[in-house]
């Protein structure tokens, strides 16, 4: 393949993203203990939307072991540029009904299972391509119009519901709070999280495992982690600020 000059990689930012997510995986481990968590208990995913494969593939040659993709047709153009042997890639944006063809089989986990129809369509295409797709509720832990995810109070309901589909499997529950101005407010809502996480848990659901805790963004992991958070989910403190074309 051709690279024209638009797509030599910046130096420097290779240089900064190296930096940054070093930095990030350092003060992820300690808040982890910190925590009372092992230092390697909490993983970090590195959200790779509207990154170039080449500053991914600088954090991926440095260790990381899980992106997160938002949008299923970006993921699937940009895979083959990408170094993902041993490599843990979870879509993690909002998924319409009509794309779950296009993803089940080709990521490790759909942390954004927003809706039990969403839930049975994903059952139904993991069925005829024969796998068993892994899978995080997603919660609207802040009720927000403008996000999806389920409600705290239909949680339990509509896993009980999941349990029975076959193809799918629920490891644990994802979140994005509403922004917060404190640090104090997010954390109230990644508690909050935590407390439905072990409600549930304590259920012992069929075929619902509660393992995984995916909370906390860029500006707000180290209070996600305090709060118990498995997975956090960070892009612009790794890769920079985005730039959407
Ligand atoms: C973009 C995104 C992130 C990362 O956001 P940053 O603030 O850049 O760290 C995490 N989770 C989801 C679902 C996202 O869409």
């Amino acid at each position: 393949m051709f690279t024209t000059e638009k797509f030599l990689p910046d130096e420097e930012k290779l240089k900064a993203v190296e930096e940054n997510y070093k930095r990030v995986l350092d003060e992820v481990r300690e808040s982890a203990v910190k925590a009372g968590r092992g230092e390697n208990d909490v993983r970090l995913m590195c959200v790779t939307k509207t990154v170039e494969p080449v500053y991914i593939n600088r954090v991926l040659a440095l260790g990381a072991d899980l992106i997160g993709e938002n949008r299923v047709q970006e993921y699937l153009s940009k895979r083959d540029s990408l170094r993902l042997n041993g490599v843990e890639k979870h879509l993690i944006g909002h998924l319409q009904t009509n794309k779950v063809k296009s993803i089940v089989g080709e990521a490790d986990m759909i942390e954004s299972v927003s809706s039990l129809k969403l839930a049975k369509e994903i059952s139904k295409i993991s069925v005829l391509k024969g796998v068993v797709t892994n899978c995080l509720a997603e919660v609207n832990i802040g009720k927000e119009e403008s996000k999806s995810g389920i409600f705290a109070e239909e949680l339990e309901d509509i896993l009980y519901e999941i349990s029975t589909l076959p193809g799918i499997k629920i490891k644990g529950l994802m979140t994005i709070p509403p922004i917060c101005e404190t640090e104090a407010q997010a954390r109230r809502y990644f508690a909050e999280m935590r407390q439905y996480f072990i409600d549930i848990k304590g259920k012992k659901i069929d075929n619902v495992d509660m393992d995984i805790l995916s909370m906390g963004m860029s500006g707000d992991y180290k209070a996600a982690i305090a709060e118990g958070a498995d997975i956090v989910r960070v892009g612009s403190a790794v890769f920079g600020a985005r730039k959407y074309v």
